[in-house]
């Protein structure tokens, strides 16, 4: 019965085939965001480790000056007992000043095997430090690349997005009205199709039978109805 396609169906036609190509376009575009955050959370994880690293250098930094002072106090008043010790005439006052000579020799040994401990860590902390600076230096010039490759195809797709808006709207703007906005309304609750051709006698989508009279008319009017179960716009096929 029907030959060609009716014009408006046509019109409808070449729009969802320009909207499918803007969405694959759209969806590039959006891909690139994912790989951004990629490389921007492997740079924040190496910075957060080297923060902590730099946090624990300056830790052990403290220890240790806290650590000398104590060291220092203690000496001081080791060497006031130990002169103390030549003035001390009488056994007990002698014998009770030894002791407290001995306590403060053994605190002191102890201090001191901790300042050496402390020392050791401190060096390893620095070297953590280190490492994780040449880590940094080396991953920031390995995102050098990937970065400027991101930024190029982002310019490069927001150009062809608009060339491709341009041309959607152009398309558009021969469709009906009465077709364009509940296309408009389909596309935007379900991206995919919204045009659909009738199979046989049922909705082409949903494959619920179109009534006879209905049928008849689209193929001899080209109307475009729409499928009152799945809501896409149906148009009777060509032959
Ligand atoms: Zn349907």
């Amino acid at each position: 019965m029907a030959s060609a396609l009716h014009a408006d169906v046509e019109a409808l036609l070449g729009l969802q085939k320009e909207d499918a190509a803007l969405h694959e376009l759209e969806q590039a575009r959006a891909s690139l965001g994912p790989k951004r955050e990629g490389l921007d959370k492997a740079r924040a994880q190496l910075a957060d480790r080297l923060e902590r690293a730099r946090g624990a250098v300056l830790a052990e930094e403290k220890k240790q000056r806290e650590l000398q002072d104590r060291i220092r106090e203690h000496k001081a008043i080791h060497e006031k007992n130990v002169a103390q010790l030549d003035v001390v005439k009488r056994l007990r006052e002698a014998t009770a000043a030894m002791a407290q000579v001995e306590r403060a020799r053994r605190v002191l040994a102890e201090e001191e095997a901790e300042l050496i401990a402390l020392g050791r860590r401190l060096a390893e902390a620095r070297t953590s430090v280190a490492t994780l600076e040449q880590e940094t230096a080396a991953l920031e010039a390995a995102q050098v690349e990937p970065r400027a490759a991101l930024e190029s195809e982002a310019a490069r797709l927001d150009a062809e997005l608009a060339t491709m808006r341009a041309q959607r709207e152009q398309v558009a703007s021969h469709v009906p009205k009465g077709l364009l906005n509940p296309y408009n309304r389909i596309r935007t609750k379900r991206p995919g199709r919204a045009v659909v051709a009738l199979n046989g006698a049922s909705c082409g989508s949903c494959d619920t039978a179109v009534p006879l009279q209905r049928r008849s008319q689209m193929v001899a009017t080209g109307k475009v109805e729409v499928c009152e179960v799945c809501g896409v716009l149906l148009y009777a096929g060509e032959g």
